[in-house]
């Protein structure tokens, strides 16, 4: 069952669902391709991330996504309950992080790090790990909400 999210009930996100569904089943709506929009990675299979509910549907970003099952599942619709987590794995995907990274215990050290570094009020630098394509700031995901009244509050939806 769907939770909230920007606003949107579970039977207005449910409708963009099916509706997604059965474009996708004609052939109207491709399947999600990469790469991964929050981290970049090129070569992980992606699925669709709505921010958009609103009637009529907009199939493309900003209101649709694709994004790797862990940024999507893990990471972005968990942010409300995990700040810090939030913010270091920002941070991980600006200094060229894929999700899959994390999977390399060194790697995953590194960010719990951060993260504790943030949760103590102090700085902390991750190693680039490769270059970072997009301007830090102005992502997509760079102000996002994260507190937990925006999942019902309507003034999240993208459109008014
Ligand atoms: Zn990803």
């Amino acid at each position: 069952m769907l939770n909230w999210y920007n606003g949107y009930s579970p039977i207005e996100r449910n409708k963009k669902l099916q509706v997604s569904k059965r474009l996708m089943s004609k052939g109207t709506l491709s399947p999600a391709t990469g790469p991964c929009a929050l981290c970049g990675d090129p070569d992980v299979a992606v699925e669709y991330h709505d921010e958009d509910y609103g009637e009529p549907y907009i199939w493309t970003e900003p209101a649709l996504f694709a994004l790797c099952r862990n940024c999507h599942r893990d990471k972005l619709h968990k942010r409300f309950w995990r700040h810090s987590a939030w913010q270091a794995f920002i941070a991980h995907v600006r200094r060229g992080g894929y999700a899959c990274d994390l999977k390399d215990p060194a790697i995953k050290r590194e960010v719990s790090a951060y993260q504790q570094a943030i949760e103590r009020g102090e700085t902390c630098v991750l190693q680039q790990i490769r270059p970072y394509p997009r301007t830090i700031g102005t992502e997509w995901f760079a102000n996002l909400r994260i507190d937990i009244e925006s999942l019902v509050d309507t003034s999240a939806r993208p459109r008014q």
